[in-house]
């Protein structure tokens, strides 16, 4: 298990600034996601780690050493690449061994550790099969498997699961992790699929714009987005514009107790207000006692069943807010109705603009 630190990194590609001088630290043993946007820096930032790229500014430690300089071979490192990158004319065992051969062991080593990873992978007594007979699902773990064969200090993943299809891909992620947990090795995968993200990761940093905007567990990512970029990527977010005003902030003439209010806000201070929509809560208007928390007027404008949650749209003036629940906890209104919208203070996220 390794720590991975990486300090002001920063990587130019001539005028453009793919990666802007990233400061991160990996605990040994982490699962950690690169989540963002396409061309927010995701795969250079890998690449660096991985020294197939070289950075422009910063250094790069794994367990305790520099190897900011140091080739991709000499790093310990572990990789697979969305085209996974294995060999049409080697066999399965070919393409595990493949780097074992490269570092010389001997064939009864070799043979052995095959053996290890395809039990590893769920794939046991496959070594003589050739690659054209297997499914994307056992090409995906081969690669892994490859990936594993040298025991690596931190394993990198480069979007490999993009190309499956959305079950395959699900039980795949379910693998992953816990291949990864058994073995315990400090791993980064790079994905634009928050789902993805949220569900195999211990930490996730947030990218935008070449920078790490936020990292965190999944929960504090969803629950405390640290800025209006990560509220507004990471799932659905109502986001209100509003005024600080004491331990408050003001919408309109409506006024929001917020439990927590970021030090460098003072009052006159314009933000933005980010409530999840789970966390909305709507009555008919006119039938007290409302719920805690501020609270809006509006007109409900649709709602929508979607199975597992419904979902309520409320046109509040110029604003229209959003608000999911099960379907035990169904708000009684229908489209047109006036409705009370309460916005719960510990649930409302106050964002410097
Ligand atoms: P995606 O999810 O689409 O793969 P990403 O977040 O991985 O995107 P990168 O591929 O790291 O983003 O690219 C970051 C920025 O750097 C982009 O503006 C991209 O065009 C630029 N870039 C990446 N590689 C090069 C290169 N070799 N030469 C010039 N510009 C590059």
């Amino acid at each position: 298990m390794a720590e991975l630190r990486l300090d002001g990194v920063e990587k130019r590609f001539g005028p453009i600034v793919a990666v802007d001088g990233v400061n991160l630290t990996v605990p040994p043993g982490t699962f950690l996601c690169f989540l963002g946007p396409s061309g927010c820096g995701k795969t250079t930032l890998l690449r660096l780690i991985a020294g197939l790229e070289t950075p422009t500014g910063g250094r790069i430690d794994l367990d305790g050493r520099d190897v900011t300089g140091l080739p991709t071979h000499h790093r310990n490192i572990g990789m697979v690449f969305q085209s996974l990158a294995l060999f049409p004319h080697l066999n399965v065992g070919e393409n595990i061994a493949y780097g074992m051969r490269v570092r010389g062991l001997d064939k009864a080593a070799q043979a052995r550790r095959i053996d290890e990873l395809l039990d590893m992978v769920q794939l046991t007594g496959l070594a003589e099969r050739n690659m054209a007979q297997l499914s994307g699902g056992q090409r995906q773990r081969i690669a892994i498997a490859r990936a594993l064969a040298l025991e690596p200090s931190l394993f990198l993943l480069d979007e490999p699961l993009s190309a499956l299809d959305a079950k395959l891909r699900e039980t795949m992620q379910v693998e992953l992790r816990i291949l990864q947990q058994r073995l315990g090795v400090t791993t980064i995968l790079v994905t634009h699929d928050q789902r993805e993200a949220m569900t195999m990761s211990d930490m996730v940093a947030v990218m935008g714009d070449g920078r790490i905007q936020q990292v965190g567990t999944p929960l504090e990512i969803y629950r405390r987005p640290a800025n209006a970029f990560v509220a507004d990527f990471i799932g659905t977010t109502n986001m209100l514009d509003g005024i600080v005003d004491g331990n408050e902030v003001k919408i309109g003439g409506a006024r929001f107790a917020v439990s927590d209010l970021p030090d460098e806000l003072s009052d006159g201070d314009q933000v933005h207000l980010s409530v999840r929509p789970e966390e909305v809560l709507v009555t008919k208007a006119g039938c007290a006692p409302h719920p805690p928390g501020g609270r809006l007027e509006g007109t409900v404008a649709f709602v929508r069943d979607v199975g597992a949650t419904i979902e309520t749209h409320i046109d509040c003036g110029a604003v229209r807010l959003i608000a999911a629940a099960s379907p035990k906890d169904r708000p009684e209104v229908r489209s047109g109705d006036r409705a009370m919208v309460s916005l719960p203070p510990d649930a409302c996220v106050v964002l410097a603009k």
